[in-house]
């Protein structure tokens, strides 16, 4: 049985203030909740501090971006290995503000995912298609290549530690949500390309949906057979909505 997973993804919102605000009301709130895991990604610059709030609770950290590179002459980034010497356990790869804001290409996003691996830190590697792509019918096909870019540069093998986001960008804070059936009909087409190289990889592989959850979606989408949880953008700044939707997926 595969356990539920909620990823509030901060991006670039917060400060000192509010995330304790945001930590404290998530930590208290939780007791009721528990059941399934809990993670927060909050911005590189708020990490140790927040890993130092979450300590002694079960609320995983989460990076929301890695460099490609170990080290060196890198201006502005950070690597995997320091994300997991402040205590990140996690890191999402490949968002998909990062893939067409920032030009994280299939071949970067394959690159972060490796470090990441290699560092102890578990990828979230974020795929979905544009709107565009959805409506010139390519949206599996683009699944495959953006998949097929980890799976061919990190083996099949790398998923068994490693989980799957699958974000339609056309449902990422526009509170257009996928229907029940769309996100469904690409989860299980995920799940079937890695059980397709490995079964048991496939079939224990947790993969969350993203794009407009809130506290009133999300249990009709965690209750579909092959979406084990959420990554939560504008409702993971709202405590109220953050436990709500984690609930929904403790309840699964
Ligand atoms: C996200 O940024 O990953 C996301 C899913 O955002 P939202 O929940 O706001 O659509």
């Amino acid at each position: 049985m595969r356990k539920t997973l909620v990823a509030g993804n901060w991006k670039l919102n917060g400060s000192s203030e509010l995330n304790r605000g945001l930590i404290a009301g998530i930590t208290a709130g939780l007791g009721a909740a528990s059941g399934g895991e809990v993670m927060v990604c909050p911005p590189y610059v708020y990490l140790a501090a927040v890993a130092a709030q979450l300590a002694g609770t079960d609320v995983l950290l989460g990076a929301q971006d890695v460099a490609a590179e170990d080290g060196g002459a890198f201006t502005g980034e950070v690597s995997a290995v320091m994300l997991a010497d402040i205590g990140c356990s996690h890191t999402l790869i490949g968002h998909s503000e990062r893939r067409t804001r920032y030009g994280d290409s299939d071949e970067v996003v394959a690159a972060k995912f490796r470090v990441a691996q290699a560092a102890g830190v578990k990828p979230v590697l974020c795929i979905g298609e544009t709107l565009e792509e959805r409506e010139s019918g390519v949206t599996m096909e683009v699944i495959g290549r953006q998949l097929g870019a980890v799976v061919d540069a990190a083996g099949v093998g790398a998923f068994a530690a490693a989980i799957v986001a699958y974000e339609p960008v056309w449902a990422i804070g526009t509170g257009r949500t996928a229907t029940p059936d769309q996100a469904q009909e690409v989860h299980r087409h995920i799940r079937s390309i890695i059980a397709g190289a490995d079964a048991k990889i496939g079939a224990e592989l947790q993969i969350l949906y993203g794009g407009s959850v809130k506290g009133a979606n999300a249990a009709e989408l965690f209750a579909l057979e092959d979406i084990d949880g959420g990554l939560i953008g504008g409702a993971s700044l709202d405590v109220a909505e953050f436990l709500a939707i984690c609930k929904a997926a403790a309840g699964t």
